[in-house]
């Protein structure tokens, strides 16, 4: 993942998918299920305006089901259709087509009234780096297409991918950018493992995840690590410091003079968060 955040990037990224808009019936915006809101870009109205979209909610395996509910509940509000995907296993790809039918059927009745065959509907992954563009696109494709977009300085024409007989995604996704000018932002998108450690300090990250793990998924939480979590003042960054020794002591994460190691315990702790180790969890709700 090369991605430079200047706003000289952001400005050419938006002029390609603006481009690209103009192929396409529908837009697929892929976000990440556990941070659905962190995951996206905040400029995507903007950018889409009113060119007909669905939401995928993506890695959807990972995250809380009940927080999902909530999520495609609170999309729905708002006028957008979300479906949660698991693009890795390929749980809910047959939705996929038929839920943009479903967003399309006007336009589709219109070309039928006229006596039209309705051509193959034409599709545009949208999303930030990591949250499974490619993945979804070999997927959908039944078969690996090399490109990942992400690297910058690789220009390739332009080429349709068959999606059965009723769709086309074009091959090279659109690549957003995330906003983590807000801290807690550019936190869950740390902690999911959406940005680089080095962008943010992982004691940080880590810091956080901690918070929230206590927070929401306590029980998993100190089971993971056999500790006992108590009544813990998260509003005490001492309190919660020390768990962080302590789950670094219990892992062997020590330096010289045998005092705990923070930034390696902090590793272990976002590694086992963003492998699934602690269960099913969102780092988000509505
Ligand atoms: P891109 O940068 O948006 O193209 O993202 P990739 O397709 O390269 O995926 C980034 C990482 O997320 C890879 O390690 C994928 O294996 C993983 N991934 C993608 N989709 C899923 C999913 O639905 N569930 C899980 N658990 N991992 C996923």
């Amino acid at each position: 993942m090369t991605i430079q955040w200047f706003p000289g990037h952001m400005a050419k990224a938006r002029r390609q998918i603006e481009e690209k808009l103009k192929l396409i019936d529908i837009v697929i915006e892929l976000l990440d299920a556990r941070i659905p809101l962190s995951s996206r870009n905040p400029m995507i109205d903007e950018i889409l305006r009113n060119k007909p979209r669905i939401v995928l909610l993506n890695k959807a395996d990972l995250a809380d089901p009940d927080v999902t509910n909530m999520w495609v509940k609170y999309f729905a509000d708002d006028g957008l259709q979300a479906l949660p995907i698991d693009a890795s296993s390929g749980n809910n790809m047959s939705l996929i087509l038929a839920r943009c039918k479903e967003i399309l059927q006007d336009k589709i009745d219109k070309q039928l009234s006229k006596g039209m065959t309705p051509r193959a509907i034409r599709a545009l992954i949208v999303g930030i780096p990591n949250v499974g563009k490619s993945t979804l696109i070999n997927r959908l494709a039944g078969r690996s297409i090399a490109a990942t977009g992400d690297r910058p300085g690789i220009t390739k024409s332009q080429q349709w991918i068959k999606v059965g007989k009723e769709m086309e995604l074009l091959d090279t996704p659109g690549i957003l950018w995330p906003k983590f000018e807000d801290q807690m932002v550019g936190y869950r998108l740390a902690a999911t493992g959406a940005i680089k450690d080095e962008i943010l300090n992982v004691e940080d990250v880590a810091f956080f995840a901690v918070k929230h793990l206590i927070l929401h998924y306590k029980e998993a939480f100190a089971k993971r690590y056999s500790l006992e979590v108590g009544e813990v003042d998260l509003d005490n960054p001492h309190e919660v410091v020390e768990i962080m020794e302590a789950i670094g002591k219990r892992r062997g994460c020590l330096q010289s003079g045998g005092t705990v190691n923070l930034e390696k315990a902090s590793l272990v702790i976002l590694h086992d968060l963003r492998s699934g180790k602690f269960g099913r969890l969102s780092l988000e709700k509505p």
